[in-house]
Parts: structure tokens; C-alpha cells; sequence
């Protein structure tokens, strides 16, 4: 089979094994196709026996005795395929039978097959499994083959992973628990999956599983409730397309030349395609939900059209696929808007979930959310975490398509994903949840006591906020003001850019509620993971790239539409303004140039132009080195330690990766702050501190030692870190920055910390990692 044939084939298992219901139907899959793909009489896949450690287990075969699946075991470093996992390595042998290490299993009846070829199934450096292909003609497979084969247990080993992944919590649930690297046993025998705490708190809710928009291999195998409505919805995403490709097609026509566009024509015949449409339909009306529906149809016309010999009619499979993506498109648009249609406890599970798809969800009904990648540092898990509800970041191996629809536990202290519980389990958390709320409510009696130490220290505590949403609770939480505002999180919930008015009347909502207590609103941070769908920037490395005020002062028409949207909100607050990501003292002193001109264009038109007090984020190294430079410009100074942490460290706040480097603790990132403060309050000017550290209650007490004069932190965090601040004296939160000054890991600072905070009794704030 040529190469091109064999990886096209690669990529269908794949999607096939990804989406498999279990793992005995993806290995099957898996060894049918694969004897195909190779032409080879036998393929035989060995996972991990879970009675003998390090033992393997034959657990399906195409071409072998099928009884034998199951019955043949080989222990560690025994036979074949134990020589193959320890080696690490293909093994490819003329006749198996005369290898020192071949094991003759007579219920197999492979003695007929000479030649052998076995490959490890590796992921992220581990032996999952191990295949096998075998043929009755000696040396039957060559180099090639044995290449082909390796590149296939490399693509699976992440589908694979999955399926073991839901498999292991099954059996774990079901007493039959093992000890498996991803699902681990939490010392009673129930599995979780295990990811990194995000945002704090306890959700039990219903898995919504969100896809990564129009990927076709991504769609779940779902059954529909409703086919008529189902089909509704075909034939109007059917209709938008055919409209989309219309309108695209009258503009090419203009700018290629005939045959091209008649090309094009070709394509919009599929849309129109009755047949296409009938067999949509007819899957629906078979008990198929929509997505997968149109999943599956799509696939067969592009199986249909790679097995043409005619090499125009090949070409149609892309085509075909594309047209896959834009109906997928186009019904995920509906999906995701379809209010109502959300569970009531819904908790969000994807590979990637963005501050769009959370804020699609209808309010109240959003109770958690689980993503395969970021961290605690993600803009997800802090919008997560303003919105008051857990998060878990960085579950690898997550099987979103598999856990869609299930009763879940998630844990943001810990980081664990509980998929159907145990009553058990759920009993506990049910606990748990009830004694959470139960502080919170004690809490509450704090709101309107004042943010002091046990000696008189004033701390100013602030909220953070940039939805509407979370207003409420930044004013119910007893925020004495807003302490950064981000502005981008409105620009990220449309579809372009708000209008001046538009921008207006957001900002003034937000300066009314707060009437006399400042609010500080930040001008647009957009970059890194913060995307605008219609400003669409490609970069290698985007948290080094075009981001904050960098994008800023090189688009002045949307910055100053933004300065002069918050000039004119300004008279119905108590307003200051923000910069964010301040490199360098030209870009301030520019940005500071184009703060007047907003203000002379207003004037201009006779406008009230109020001076608003200016301040500078401290969030890259260079600012902490230019502090003093940077404080002599501006009125105020705002520490933004997610990032600060981030580019100290050269961690990535999305990375799970490397997430447990990702410490605001580390000595290099206390020192930057201790800097910070003392080159600032040697200019006269406060410093704030707007990033998690403030809402952490190890990093709200170290860094009130450090001289800090406000902190903003997500409205959840503001009464138990008043309760901290009020249960210490200044001159305990000052021997805490002093220790801190001398320590060399971060480690050692936080066991001193958690360990004043316990005896203090406030040990419930830190559950987190139990
Ligand atoms: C920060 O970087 O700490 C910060 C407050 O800004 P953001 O999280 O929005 O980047
Ligand atoms: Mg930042």
C-alpha cells in the first residue's frame, strides 16, 4: 500500500479509536483496520495486565484465535511483546518461532505465522500497550512496514489513553482498582482523574462537553431526543451554508478566472446535493444527533471520494470535508447559543475552554468547569474564579467525548474530576459543599467591617471584575472599590469591536454601581490567550507578542475610541485609569500622549474631559527594574503577579505542563515585588496588587508585610482574606516578609505560612491538595 494510502487510513482509526464508546470497541477498531491497512493476516494488541504488574495482556486480535482474547498473559520482560515494551523499540523478525524469546501460546494457533513485527504503543514517554502484525510469509515486513506501524502506535497513544483513562474509573469504581497513572486511586478505591486546582470550591453537576469549533473528529456519538427538531436545525445550518458559499462564490467569480470558479460551483452542488441531505436525515430519524449525524455522512462521502481513481474526484474529499466543517460550523453556532438547553448544574469539559463558551452559558446555571489544558494562571480559571465556581485545569488525557452527559464532581482545591460517583463520593462532597457555604455565610458578617490588622493597619481591598455579571458580587462581597476592571472581556463576548456608545454606556453602568468607591478600569489587554475572534493574530509565541499595550498604541483609532469612551463615563464615578503591560517608559509616555489627545478631542466638542488619576501595571521584568522611572510618570502603580510570575519564571500561565513551576511564591518573584514596593513608596506613590497572589491567603499576608497598600482579587476571595488580615498583627505580617526574604524555595515559605495560618484557625482556607 502506498504511504499517502496507509496515513489517510491512519488518521480515519485515529478519529475512530478517539470516538469509540469503549475500550474494547477501540481496539478492535483498531486491530481490524490495521490488518488492513498492512495487508498482514494478524493484528493483536497487549495492554497492561492488571493482575501482574508489568505483565501484558492479550486484549484483541484480528486473526487469532478470538477465544484467546483475554486468556493469554505474559508476565514481565516474557515473550515477544514483553521484549518489545522493554526495548522500547519495533522488533521485526523473518520466523518468530526461532527468537530465544518467543512464547508458544497453543490457544492462540499462531505458530502458523512466521514472520512478526511488533511495535511499543508509547505516550508521554510510557509503554501503554504493545502491537502486533504477523504473516504467514517469512520476512513479509520490511522497514517500511515496520516505520508505518511505529507511526501508528505513536498517533494512537493518545486515543488509546483515553479509553484506558474512562476504563480504569470504571473498574476502579467497581472494586477492581488499580493503580493507573492518570485515574488515581484517592486511597479508598474511587479514581478521579486528576488535573490541577484552578479556581477554588466544590461543583456536582452535569458534564456539557465543548469542542473546539467545527472539528468534525471531535464530535461525540450522541443520540437526539427530538429528530424533528434535530432535523429543523440540519436544514437551517444546511440554508446558511449554502448562503455563505454563495455569497463567497459571486465574490471569487469577480477575482478568478472560469474553470476555477466553475470548481467552485461544484462545491456548492454538494450543499444542494439532495442525496446528501436525505441520508442526513435518514441518520436522524434513525435516533442520530445532528452533529454526528452530519459527522458520519460527511465521512462516508469522503471515504467515497478517496477511493475514486479519478484524481479530480479524489480532490472532492477536502472539499468535502471543508463543507463538513462549515455545517458543523454553523450548528455548533446554534448548539452554543440554544438558551435553555444547558443543564440546570452544568459544568463545562473541553480541551480548551474559552471565556466565550463560559459566558454562553445562562446565568446560574454554570456550576464548574474542567479543561485538558491551562492552569491557575489561565484567564479561564480566573474568570472561573470571578465568577465564584471551581475549576480544574490541565486534565490530560481528558475523554471530553466520554464524559459528556455524566454526573461529575469537580474539585478545584485538589484537582480532581470525579466522573459518576460513588454515593459515596458524592455523599461527601455533598458535605463539603454544604460546610463552604456555611463559611460563607459566616463570612458575610465581615462585609461591612473594615479590611484591618489586629493592630489598626488599613489594607484597602478591592474586587476585580469585566463582566456585568460579576458586578453583583463584587458589591454584595463589600468591595471597597474595583481595583482593575478588565475591559477586554466585553470586546470578548462579540462578534467586533463595541462602538464608542456602546463602550459608554458598559463603563458608565460600572462606575454607577460603585457611585464614591473607585473603580479602576484597565484599557485593553488583548494577546496571549485573550483572542478576539474578529481580530484574528497568529504568533509563535503570543504571551511574547502583540498583547496589552503594545496593540494599543499601534491601532490608535481603537485605543483612543476606548480613552474617550471611559473620559465620557468617567463624570458618573470615581474613575482611574490603568495601562497594562508597560514595557518601557516610550510606550508609557505615548500612551500618556494619547490620554491628552482624547481628552483635547472631547473638549473639542465642548465635552467634560475630566484628568483621571493614571496608573501603570507592573507585570514584565523590565517595568520592575524601571519602577522608580516608570512611578515618577504616573499617579499609581499596580502589580499584575500572574504575569509578573510568568515572565519572571519563563512559565507559561497555560501550561499544565509546567505548571507546577508556576509559583507566585518563588523567592526571584517576592524579590521583584519587594523592589516594586520600596522603589515606588521611595517616589511617593501606592502600590496595588491585582493578580491572584492577592487572593491567595499566603500571598495576602506576605505581601501586606511587604508594604503592599491595596489588594484586588475576584469577589469570591474578598471576605476570606479580610478574615486573614484581621486575624494578624502588622508586625507578624512583617517578620512573615522578612523570613521570606531569606528563603531560597518557594516551598519553604508556604509550609511556614500555612502553618501560621492553621494555628491562627484558618486552616479551612487552604484545604487545597488534601
Ligand atoms: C496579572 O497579570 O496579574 C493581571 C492582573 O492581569 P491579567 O491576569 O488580566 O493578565
Ligand atoms: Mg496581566
Amino acid at each position: 500500500m502506498q504511504a499517502g494510502n496507509v496515513l489517510k487510513t491512519l488518521h480515519r482509526l485515529t478519529e475512530q479509536v478517539a470516538k469509540a464508546p469503549d475500550l474494547p470497541t477501540a481496539l478492535r477498531t483498531l486491530v481490524t483496520g490495521l490488518a488492513q491497512a498492512m495487508d498482514a493476516e494478524v493484528c493483536s494488541i497487549y495492554l497492561p495486565d492488571p493482575e501482574v504488574a508489568g505483565g501484558w495482556v492479550l486484549r484483541a486480535t484480528e486473526g487469532l484465535n478470538p477465544e484467546s482474547v483475554g486468556q493469554v498473559h505474559l508476565g514481565p520482560g516474557e515473550g515477544l511483546v514483553g521484549l518489545v515494551a522493554r526495548e522500547k523499540e519495533p522488533v521485526n523478525l523473518e520466523s518468530a518461532q526461532d527468537h530465544a524469546w518467543f512464547r508458544y501460546f497453543p490457544e492462540t494457533g499462531e505458530e502458523r505465522f512466521p514472520a512478526f513485527l511488533g511495535v511499543p504503543i508509547l505516550h508521554r514517554g510510557q509503554v501503554l500497550g504493545v502491537i502486533a502484525v504477523q504473516s504467514l510469509n517469512a520476512g513479509r515486513f520490511d522497514e517500511e512496514h515496520a516505520t508505518l506501524l511505529f507511526t501508528a502506535a505513536a498517533q494512537l497513544g493518545g486515543a488509546i489513553a483515553h479509553a484506558q483513562v474512562l476504563e480504569r474509573l470504571v473498574r476502579a469504581r467497581e472494586g477492581k482498582a488499580e493503580t493507573p497513572e492518570q485515574a488515581v486511586a484517592d486511597g479508598s478505591g474511587e479514581a478521579f482523574l486528576a488535573g490541577l486546582g484552578g479556581a477554588q470550591g466544590i461543583a456536582i453537576g452535569t458534564a456539557w462537553a465543548v469542542y473546539p469549533p467545527a472539528d468534525l473528529s471531535a464530535v461525540s456519538d450522541r443520540r437526539t431526543d427530538d429528530p424533528e427538531a434535530d432535523k429543523r436545525e440540519f436544514r437551517t445550518a444546511l440554508a446558511a451554508a449554502d448562503q455563505e458559499l454563495a455569497e463567497l462564490g459571486s465574490t471569487l467569480t469577480e477575482r478568478i478566472d472560469e474553470e476555477d470558479a466553475d470548481l467552485f460551483h461544484a462545491y456548492l452542488h454538494m450543499v444542494r446535493d439532495k442525496g446528501f441531505q436525505r441520508r442526513v436525515e435518514a441518520r436522524i430519524d434513525g435516533g442520530s444527533w445532528v452533529q454526528t449525524a452530519v459527522r458520519d455522512v460527511v465521512r462516508e462521502y469522503i471515504g467515497a471520494f478517496e477511493n475514486m481513481d479519478d484524481p479530480y474526484l479524489r480532490e472532492r474529499a477536502a472539499d468535502m470535508r471543508d463543507l463538513g466543517r462549515r455545517l458543523l460550523a454553523q450548528l455548533q453556532q446554534a448548539h452554543a447559543s440554544a438558551d435553555g438547553q444547558y443543564p440546570d448544574d452544568t459544568v463545562l469539559v473541553g480541551e480548551e475552554i474559552s471565556p466565550l463558551s463560559m459566558a454562553a452559558v445562562p446565568e446560574g446555571q454554570l456550576k464548574g468547569v474542567v479543561s485538558a489544558t491551562g492552569s491557575a494562571g489561565s484567564h479561564v480559571a480566573i474568570l472561573a474564579h470571578a465568577f465564584g465556581i471551581p475549576a480544574v485545569m490541565g486534565v490530560e488525557d481528558l475523554p471530553v467525548g466520554l464524559i459528556d452527559g455524566k454526573e461529575v464532581v469537580v474539585d478545584g482545591y485538589s484537582g480532581r474530576l470525579y466522573v459518576e460517583p460513588s454515593p459515596r463520593i458524592r455523599d461527601e462532597y455533598r458535605r463539603l459543599e454544604a460546610e463552604e457555604a456555611a463559611l460563607t455565610e459566616r463570612l458575610t458578617e465581615l462585609r461591612d467591617q473594615p479590611a484591618v490588622t489586629r493592630d489598626g493597619r488599613t489594607i484597602t481591598l478591592y474586587a476585580n471584575t469585566g463582566l456585568l455579571a460579576d458586578l453583583d458580587p463584587a458589591l454584595r462581597s463589600g468591595a471597597e472599590g474595583i481595583g482593575l476592571y478588565r475591559t477586554e472581556l466585553p470586546f470578548l463576548t462579540r462578534d467586533r469591536f463595541p462602538s464608542e456608545a456602546e463602550q459608554v454606556r458598559i463603563y458608565r453602568q460600572v462606575f454607577e454601581a460603585f457611585g464614591e468607591r473607585p473603580v479602576t478600569i484597565r484599557t485593553l489587554d488583548i494577546g496571549g490567550d485573550k483572542l478576539l475572534p474578529y481580530l484574528p493574530v497568529k504568533e509563535d509565541n503570543p504571551f511574547l507578542g502583540w498583547r496589552g499595550l503594545r496593540l494599543s498604541l499601534d491601532h490608535p483609532e481603537i485605543f483612543l475610541t476606548q480613552l474617550r469612551a471611559i473620559l465620557r463615563a468617567a463624570p458618573y464615578g470615581n474613575v482611574r485609569l490603568l495601562l497594562p503591560m508597560v514595557t518601557t517608559v516610550e510606550e508609557l509616555d505615548q500612551a500618556l500622549r494619547l490620554i491628552e489627545r482624547a481628552r483635547a478631542e472631547l473638549m473639542e466638542d465642548g465635552e467634560p474631559a475630566p484628568e483621571l488619576p493614571v496608573g501603570a501595571m507592573i507585570e514584565v521584568p523590565s517595568a520592575v527594574f524601571q519602577t522608580a522611572a516608570i512611578a515618577r510618570r504616573v499617579n499609581f502603580l499596580s502589580i499584575g503577579t500572574n504575569d509578573l510570575t510568568q515572565y519572571v519564571l519563563a512559565v507559561d500561565r497555560n501550561n499544565a505542563r509546567v505548571a507546577k513551576l508556576f509559583d507566585h511564591l518563588h523567592p526571584a518573584v517576592t524579590h521583584a515585588i519587594n523592589s516594586v514596593v520600596d522603589q515606588a513608596h521611595a517616589e511617593g506613590r501606592p502600590v496595588s496588587v491585582c493578580g491572584e497572589m492577592a487572593a491567595d491567603p499566603v500571598g495576602a499576608l506576605l505581601l501586606t508585610g511587604m508594604g503592599v497598600d491595596e489588594l484586588s482579587m475576584s469577589a469570591g476571595a474578598l471576605l476570606r482574606i479580610k478574615w486573614v488580615l484581621r486575624s494578624f498583627s502588622t508586625a507578624q505580617t512583617r517578620e512573615f516578609a522578612e523570613l521570606a526574604r531569606v528563603d531560597e524555595c518557594a516551598r519553604t515559605t508556604r509550609a511556614r505560612m500555612e502553618t501560621a495560618l492553621v494555628d491562627a484557625g484558618l486552616g479551612s482556607l487552604i484545604r487545597a491538595g488534601d
